[in-house]
Order: structure tokens, then C-alpha cells, then sequence
């Protein structure tokens, strides 16, 4: 049976991909009759890039990026400044070779989802675009959803043992789950429109300008290219609003001419609200279903496409048997205390971006490396064994790996690859003992033999070995040599 994902947004469609990547098929619905017509998302960082190099997309992504593989973002008044501060320059993001051969890419979600899309259909899933979720009932077995046609007005019901809310930052599907949320809630409401202009020099071709000044609508805003040359978007707060007024305000040029191609993106809320729950039953919710951030860090569309990573997996084995349902009951206690963490880190960046007037004594300090956010967080639930003296940080710094049961799994060349790309089809074993690649291929996982480097980076001596799980997470290790495998599988894919 295929599992039920709604919304085809980076999340939906990342579900659906992996699923399909993991020997399962989707359907996925949604209400729209295409993928986003905006470009909002830009930018895929290197451990997303990671997740899409397991499905095969990662290079597609460097390829519908601009070919300009720079980026600048800067807080100004206007394009053509004055600046206060210059938070990118000439980059994509920070230099992290050392902790991964995956690259940045810049890549609008215009063009990332129809490649997400692509690949979901090549591994077996079914998109059907106008097509809306209308209701659903979900018992021991699985759910029973009501679709609509939106082309004919038909309904029809389906049958599926697992949903999966990919439906957006409104959700309704959180909504009639009875889930609330928490967080600062509504900051502000923008409104925006795309534009062509000759802005010659004064903004390169990828750039992110974070507007504050008193005389644009809510005192600020944004402008920002597209992948079309010569066409911006700009946003500034909700009205009705003389647009090229508020063009030459955001580009600093008083006579610039300029024509609107797409009114769009009208009345965005930016919020910060996370869902109390991710999960209700056999309904579990990713992307901004699960979180919402302020637009200012690049991790909403990151972690609905890291969302639909960390699920699909698990609802594969548990879908195909190889795992207990109890499995499932990890993408709570994985995924929202990490979302909290990084909805007050964008929450931070947005007060000094755009909203200074809201700074107070609440907020969060920026995580320092901030490599920490993208490869050092922690998975902390009964889907990894943390060992007895494991201090549940859920941060830890990635540029000193300790190997530990929960974090993510180090990345250290082997034969001129990242030790990373054994990972991602199944659980596999890194190894210094020949007796433990035995016992892992007996229950059928891929063990690899692994030299001192390796050893030490994951913390384990030459007799011991460690478990990795499909999304790249330490599931387990054995520092010298002592447990068992078989028993530790059972727990982790809670078949006990
Ligand atoms: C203006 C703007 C700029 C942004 N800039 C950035 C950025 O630079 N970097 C970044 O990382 N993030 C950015 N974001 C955030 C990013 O776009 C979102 O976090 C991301 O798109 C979330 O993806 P999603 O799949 O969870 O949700 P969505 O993309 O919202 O997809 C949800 C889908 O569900 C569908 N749906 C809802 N209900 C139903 C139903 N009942 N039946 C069928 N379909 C349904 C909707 O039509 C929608 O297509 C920006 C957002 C905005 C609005």
C-alpha cells in the first residue's frame, strides 16, 4: 500500500522521493496544479546536499543554480546602500570541505522542486497535482482520506497505512489533528512583487538585500534576485502600495524604471511556530506543517527537505515490515527539539536583519561554528542506545566529532571518498574487526572494514564498531568490542 503525502513542497515531495529511494511508493496530492511558481527557498547547504546525493539529485540541483555560484546578503537601506553589514560575501555559505565533500548550491525552490518531483516519479511515486485532501479518519489500521478532483469536482477515497502532512505552514491536517503550536507567532505580514529592472552594478547577480529603512511600508523588507537575470523580488510590509514608490525605495535609484511581472507572494505571514507534536497516530507532519520560521537563515526549505529525509526511512521499514511501529515514535522526539533550536536561531537573525526594534533580553545567541546547526545536531530518542554517560546536548560541535550514539556520523576520506557515502541504503556497520562484518552480514546489513582514522574520528578502538543508521545517524557503538548486534537491531528498530 502506498503511503498517503500531502502537499507537493519541498517536504511532500523529499517524503515521497526517499520513500520511493527505500522500496516504498507515495502518493502524493496537492491542491495546486503545478510545484511553486515562486522562488522563496534559495539555497541547498552541504548537509542537504549529503541527503541529495543519496537520492541522485544533488548534481541536478548545481545545475539548475545559477551559474554564478556566489552569494552576497547584506542589511542596507537599499540595493545601493548605504550598508550596514555584510553577512555573505562572494560565497554560497562557509567554507565546510572539513567536514563534508558536498558542496553548497543556490538553487531556487522554483526549479528544486520540479527536480524533486522527477526523481520521486522515477522511484514510483504518483503526484497528482489539483487534488485536494479534503478529510480523513485514521483507525488501528491505517487512514482513509477523502480527495477531490479540482479539475472535475470528484471525490474519491483512499486507503493508506501511513499519512504523512507535507501541507504547508497553515496545515489543515495539523489543525483537524487538534495540534497546537507554539513559538513567538505572527511577526509581521509582507506582501511582494517580482519586478524587471536594469540594476547594472548596484546588486550582483545572486543577492539577498535585508531592507531597513523608515521609508519603505513596515520599515523594511526585502529585495532579492531571481534566477531570471534582471528580475527581483521585493517584499516590504502588507498594504496597498505604489509599487515602483517602493522598487526605487528598495533599490536606492529615485528614477529607476521598472516594470511588475508577477504580483505574488501577497500577505506572507513570517512567523515563528513550532507544532507541540509531530506526529498523531499514523500522521506525521514535516516541513513548515511541522515548523515555521522567519525567512531569514535558509533552513525552512533545508529541513523540509531534511524532514522528508529523516521520515521516509522510517516509515519504510515500517511500512515493509522490517521495523515495529514504535519506530515511528522517534520523529517527535528527533526533529522538535532541533526545530525549536533552529526557529530561535532564524528568530535571532530576523531581529538583527529586520526587525531591530524587536531585540530584547530573549534572545538566542547565534550558535558558534555555525556548521554546529547543519552537521552537529543530535537525534535523541529510543531509535538511537545513548550510552550511560551521554549528556543529551543536542549540539555538538562537528569540527570535534566524538562519534557518540545520536549524532550524526563524521565524515573522514577513505580511498578519496567521504566514509558518508557508504551511508543511506540500510543500516551498514564501520568496523576494525573482521568478527564484526561477519556477524553484520549474517543479519543481512553492509559492514565495511575501517582503518585507525576512521576508528578514532567514530571513538571506538580497533575491536570495537559502530552502527549507522539510514539517515546518515550513529545508531549504536561498541568501543572494544563488547554488545550484540542482532539484540541492539531489535531495539533500535523497536522490534521489542
Ligand atoms: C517569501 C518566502 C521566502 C522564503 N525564503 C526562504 C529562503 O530563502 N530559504 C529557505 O530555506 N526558506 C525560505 N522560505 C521558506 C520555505 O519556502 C518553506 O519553508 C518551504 O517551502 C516549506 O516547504 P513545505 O513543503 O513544508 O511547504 P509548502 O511549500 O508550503 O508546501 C505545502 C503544499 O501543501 C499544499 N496543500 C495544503 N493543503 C492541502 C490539501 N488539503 N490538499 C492538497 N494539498 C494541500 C499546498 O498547496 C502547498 O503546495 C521562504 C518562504 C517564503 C514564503
Amino acid at each position: 500500500m502506498r503511503v498517503l503525502v500531502v502537499g507537493a513542497g519541498l517536504s511532500g515531495l523529499s517524503t515521497a522521493m526517499y520513500l520511493g529511494l527505500h522500496g516504498v511508493q507515495a502518493l502524493v496530492v496537492e491542491r495546486h496544479p503545478s510545484t511553486s511558481i515562486y522562488p522563496k527557498a534559495r539555497g541547498q547547504f552541504p548537509h542537504t546536499m549529503e541527503a541529495l546525493r543519496l537520492a541522485g539529485v544533488d548534481q541536478k540541483m548545481v545545475a539548475a543554480s545559477p551559474s554564478d555560484q556566489t552569494f552576497k546578503i547584506v542589511i542596507a537601506a537599499s540595493a545601493a546602500g548605504p550598508v550596514f553589514k555584510e553577512i555573505l560575501v562572494d560565497q554560497l555559505g562557509p567554507d565546510l570541505s572539513a567536514l563534508s565533500t558536498a558542496v553548497w548550491a543556490g538553487c531556487s525552490q522554483e526549479r528544486a522542486e520540479p527536480v524533486l518531483a522527477e526523481r520521486a516519479r522515477e522511484l514510483g511515486a504518483e503526484i497528482r497535482f489539483a487534488t485536494e485532501l479534503v478529510e480523513f479518519q485514521q483507525d488501528d489500521d491505517g487512514v482513509t482520506a477523502t480527495l477531490r478532483d479540482l479539475t472535475t469536482g470528484e471525490t474519491s477515497e483512499i486507503r493508506a497505512p501511513y499519512m504523512v502532512a507535507a501541507d504547508g505552514h497553515r496545515s489543515p491536517i495539523r489543525a483537524a489533528l487538534g495540534i497546537g503550536h507554539h513559538g513567538r507567532g505572527v511577526l509581521g505580514t509582507g506582501t511582494g512583487v517580482v519586478f524587471r529592472a536594469d540594476l547594472g552594478d548596484v546588486i550582483p547577480p545572486n543577492a539577498l538585500v535585508y531592507l531597513q529603512n523608515p521609508e519603505l511600508p513596515g520599515g523594511g523588507g526585502s529585495l532579492v534576485t531571481t534566477d531570471e537575470p534582471s528580475q527581483y523580488a521585493v517584499s516590504v510590509g502588507l498594504g496597498d502600495h505604489d509599487w515602483l514608490k517602493v522598487i526605487r525605495t528598495a533599490t536606492g535609484i529615485p528614477d529607476l524604471a521598472a516594470e511588475v511581472v508577477q504580483h505574488g507572494m501577497t500577505s506572507t505571514d513570517i512567523k515563528h511556530s513550532v507544532a507541540d507534536r509531530f506526529s498523531d497516530g499514523r500522521v506525521h507532519l514535516v516541513g513548515d506543517a511541522a515548523r515555521v520560521m522567519p525567512p531569514t537563515g535558509g533552513f525552512g526549505g533545508n529541513s523540509a527537505i531534511m524532514d522528508g529525509f529523516h521520515l521516509a526511512w522510517k516509515l519504510a521499514m515500517v511500512v515493509r515490515g522490517e521495523a515495529g511501529p514504535g519506530l515511528l515514535d522517534s520523529h517527535d522526539p528527533e526533529q522538535r527539539p532541533w526545530s525549536d533550536f533552529i526557529a530561535e536561531q532564524q528568530y535571532t537573525a530576523y531581529v538583527e536583519r529586520m526587525r531591530p526594534d524587536l531585540a530584547d533580553d530573549t534572545l538566542a545567541s547565534p550558535v558558534d561554528p555555525v556548521s554546529k546547526l547543519f552537521f552537529g545536531y543530535r537525534c535523541l530518542s529510543d531509535a538511537v542506545i545513548l550510552e550511560p554517560d551521554d549528556d543529551r546536548e543536542l549540539l555538538e560541535n562537528p569540527e570535534e566529532p566524538t562519534g557518540r550514539p545520536g549524532s550524526r556520523a563524521p565524515h573522514v576520506m577513505v580511498d578519496g571518498k567521504s566514509v558518508v557515502e557508504l551511508f543511506g541504503r540500510g543500516f551498514v556497520v564501520l568496523t576494525g574487526a573482521q568478527q564484526w562484518v561477519d556477524r553484520a552480514t549474517d543479519l543481512g546489513l553492509d559492514a565495511y572494514l575501517v582503518g585507525d582514522e576512521v576508528t578514532k574520528t567514530y571513538g571506538i578502538g580497533a575491536e570495537g564498531a559502530v552502527l549507522v543508521r539510514p539517515d546518515f545517524v550513529i545508531a549504536w557503538r561498541s568501543m572494544q568490542g563488547e554488545g550484540d548486534l542482532a539484540s541492539t537491531l531489535d531495539r533500535v528498530l523497536s522490534r521489542v
